[in-house]
């Protein structure tokens, strides 16, 4: 019998559902995560015990009422919440997305049938050990997600699995076993009714797994239903001497290569996606893609927002993605200029940025030097604190105000000079020199 460990608080609340009669168990994506010798993120149980008769078992403990419709009682044992939620069948879908009604049942394989994926329906208590009665452990050995029960009904009872689907399978490494990959296929306009918020939710979890090329590259279409736009990159070769992928494995690879932080990951895979719309063809079979760094972050922009992304990701990505062809920084000088510009996060990310860019192509290695120098530059500029912006400035706006200098734009201009004369080094970051320099200039 397959044993595991599970948090206190966990173990306390089935002890006590057990004590009281009921049967309870840890269910779905946390034993999952156990037997693949993973740390769970979080605990659900699922248990027999109508909604009011758990309440009643945790008498005493804090509890939140919110899930209550559907069977989800949240305890919270000790600083943990718990979701413990009474078996449950669905009644039906009529909107791919909401059971019109949910009803409680007292058998557990009911509950387990109503799971997404054989994988998610594995349960477990300390006492009768791993319950799995569709096939879980045999899917999680051979690294396959797959249907509980007929896919296409599956996926058209919430069409959201079809996401769900497809980013386990790149969050765990796995494969979408063939019959389900052929309905998620067939089905993928389904996803068209789902709020475009859950839709972002399940992409962010997509695109920010460790291994994510080849899931995405084998279900492309899916991502065109709620990205069209990334349909162009697919066959959209690049003859350069640089790139040996099209545009649409460049893309996705590149994405790979970066950290998993989001706004990252979403630069990468869109960093390229006006390039079909700017690619020209020169006289000697040459491909240019001339403005698609500007051009693609005004479409990105739209992108973001059609899927309700946040402010920060709408204005972030954007950014980078503007910024990802531009020439890296030469010299220390250059380097403050760009900090200046663009500030300390920005230069760092288009670092990393440019970093991923050139691992998906032809040579991974050619801005090794040029990228080493940059982050050297700032290295230095940083160890020597030496200024290059505002704050860092010898002189403030008192400082100017004494001077004599009334207006506040005059003076935020005699200040941005100063800053740019420090930089170019036509001035030293000292108070009285650069007083001296404004004095000369205001009178
Ligand atoms: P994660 O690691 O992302 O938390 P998880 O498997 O725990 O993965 P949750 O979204 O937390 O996923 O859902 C918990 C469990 O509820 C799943 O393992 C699955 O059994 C079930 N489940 C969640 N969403 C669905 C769904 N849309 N359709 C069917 N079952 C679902
Ligand atoms: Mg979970």
């Amino acid at each position: 019998m397959m044993k595991f460990t599970l948090p206190e608080q966990v173990n306390t609340a089935l002890k006590l559902l057990l004590e009281n009669g009921f049967e309870a168990y840890a269910v779905g994506g946390c034993v999952r995560d156990l037997v693949m010798g993973k740390m769970p993120n979080d605990y659900d149980i699922t248990t027999n015990a109508m909604p009011e008769e758990t309440e009643k078992v945790f008498e005493g403990f804090r509890i939140i009422e919110t899930g209550i419709k559907h069977g989800t009682v949240t305890v919270i044992a000790d600083g943990m919440p718990l979701e413990i939620t009474t078996y449950r069948i669905d009644g039906e879908y009529l909107d791919s997305r909401h059971p019109e009604t949910v009803s409680f049942s007292r058998n557990l394989k009911d509950d387990l049938s109503r799971r997404d994926f054989t994988v998610n329906t594995l349960c477990y208590n300390e006492k009768e050990g791993v319950i799995d009665l569709f096939g879980g452990i045999e899917d999680i050995d051979r690294k396959i997600i797959r249907c509980v029960g007929e896919p296409d009904k599956r996926f058209n009872e919430d069409a959201l699995r079809i996401l769900r689907g497809i980013r386990f399978a790149c969050s765990l490494g796995f494969t979408v076993e063939e019959e389900t990959a052929q309905s998620i296929l067939r089905n993928k306009d389904l996803i068209k009714n789902i709020a475009a918020e859950r839709v972002r939710d399940e992409f962010v979890k997509l695109i920010t797994a460790d291994r994510i090329y080849d899931n995405v590259s084998r279900f492309r279409e899916v991502i065109e239903v709620f990205i069209p736009e990334y349909g162009a990159l697919t066959g959209c070769e690049q003859n350069t001497p640089y790139h040996c992928y099209d545009v649409f494995e460049h893309s996705v690879r590149s994405a790979e290569y970066i950290e998993n932080d989001r706004n990252l990951r979403l630069t990468m895979f869109l960093h390229d996606i006006a390039k079909p719309l700017c690619k020209t063809t020169d006289e000697f079979g040459t491909d240019h893609f001339k403005g698609h760094a500007k051009a693609g972050a005004e479409m990105a922009e739209d992108i973001l927002r059609r899927m309700k992304f946040d402010n920060n990701a709408i204005k972030y990505v954007p950014f980078l993605i503007g910024l990802h062809s531009e020439r890296f920084p030469v010299s220390k000088t250059e380097a403050k200029e760009m900090l200046r510009r663009i500030g300390r996060e920005a230069y760092l990310d288009f670092i990393k940025v440019r970093r991923a860019d050139t691992l998906a192509k032809k040579d991974p290695h050619s801005k090794d030097e040029k990228i080493k120098n940059m982050l050297a530059f700032y290295e230095a500029i940083e160890k020597n604190g030496e200024c290059w912006n505002l704050e860092s400035l010898a002189v403030n706006g008192s400082d100017i105000k004494e001077l004599g200098v009334k207006s506040g734009p005059e003076i935020k201009r005699l200040l941005d000079f100063a800053l740019g004369e420090v930089i170019h080094k036509r001035v030293p970051n000292d108070k009285q020199s650069i007083l001296n320099l404004i004095e000369d200039l205001t009178e």
